[in-house]
């Protein structure tokens, strides 16, 4: 059937084209052309070397086409437009068996083409289980489709801050991650506070549907969030940017009975104080999110498929595949949201 090609990382800030043999799909496989993939920090991390997995073939947020299904497959089609969900889980663990399969003891092995490691979704094609791959509206932009995994990880956040109609919501960041939790937060009916330091980025959260807007660099943020809220703090806070004092501030911001949703990992490691009489006394609740559930994803696909969330204004760049190295050194600047390569 020919061949394809896949961009693996090679060394730092070095990707190196391989070559695989198109394979028919058979039983549940579905054989895929990659439309669009994104650049994720993930990515960038490989790329610049502070995660040395050489070599890896990097690309976990992909939208793309049917081209042929296994004669097991019933609901995907030649010519479907598809979102794929490339986090793996066994199935069989205990929380697999919750219903929780994003806290999977195995998650995330993936080794797409053959003998590499990764996801590697930066390829021409690819050969996956049809239980991975999401259908889109036919009309769906494949750029905004390509955005569904971004996406389910802030559907998951978004759960677990387990919004309530009316409540004051606290946006710390609007990165591409914070944007989305302020779309999906307006979306389950709050008032959104964002909270960020850079100005273009909070015309962003303006666009995104943000009700206040707060300059954490001209004003004390914390402040600020008692002064909207009746001096309360917020009913749910998300910290989406990576900085400990956020992370203290996002804290600090809930109310009584508020609800902390520490969004983003930090890497290295970087643990904050905590006063544990306030946790105890106001009965704040504290949680992370990581990765999305199979429904999470199946919601994220929903919203973009109907444009109930619209990414068009986080996408900074759409780079051809052989301009791969432009796209990742754009990627790396931190001015820029998604970098989306086109296949
Ligand atoms: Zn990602
Ligand atoms: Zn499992």
């Amino acid at each position: 059937m020919g061949t394809y090609g896949v961009s693996v990382f090679t060394a730092e800030r070095t990707l190196t084209r391989r070559e695989f043999e198109i394979r028919s799909p058979r039983e549940n496989q579905v054989l895929i052309k990659v439309d669009c993939c994104a650049i994720c920090t993930m990515e960038q991390r490989v790329y610049l070397g502070v995660m040395k997995y050489y070599p890896f073939a990097g690309g976990h947020e992909l939208s793309g086409t049917v081209v042929e299904t296994g004669d097991k497959v019933t609901q995907l089609k030649a010519g479907d437009k598809v979102a794929a969900r490339l986090l793996t889980n066994c199935g069989e663990c205990y929380y697999c068996r919750n219903g929780n399969e994003n806290q999977c003891v195995i998650s995330f092995k993936a080794s797409t083409h053959e003998g590499l490691n990764g996801p590697g979704g930066l390829a021409e094609y690819m050969l996956l289980d049809s239980r991975s791959l999401f259908k889109m509206s036919d009309n769906v932009n494949m750029a905004h489709a390509a955005l569904a995994e971004p996406l389910a990880c802030c559907v998951h956040s978004i759960g677990n801050g387990r919004i309530d109609l009316g409540n004051d919501v606290v946006v710390i960041g609007v990165g591409i991650m914070g944007a989305f939790h302020i779309q999906l937060a307006k979306l389950r009916g709050a008032r959104v506070i964002a909270c960020e330091v850079d100005p273009d980025r909070l015309a962003v959260a303006k666009m995104a549907g943000a009700d206040i807007l707060v300059n954490s660099k001209e004003e004390n943020a914390i402040e600020k969030v008692r002064e909207c809220t009746e001096g309360r703090g917020a009913d749910v806070v998300f910290c989406t940017t990576a900085l400990t004092k956020l992370a203290s501030e996002a804290v600090e911001m809930a109310g009584k009975l508020g609800r902390v949703v520490l969004y983003s990992s930090f890497h290295p490691k970087n643990p904050i104080d905590l006063d544990v009489d306030k946790i105890h006394y106001s009965e704040r609740i504290l949680t992370g999110s990581v990765n999305p559930n199979i429904r999470d994803f199946h919601v994220a696909t929903r919203l973009i498929s109907s444009g109930l969330v619209n990414p068009t204004g986080l996408i900074s760049e759409i780079v051809p595949f052989d301009q791969l190295t432009h796209a990742f050194e754009r990627a790396v600047d931190p001015k820029t949201y998604r970098i989306i390569v086109k296949m």
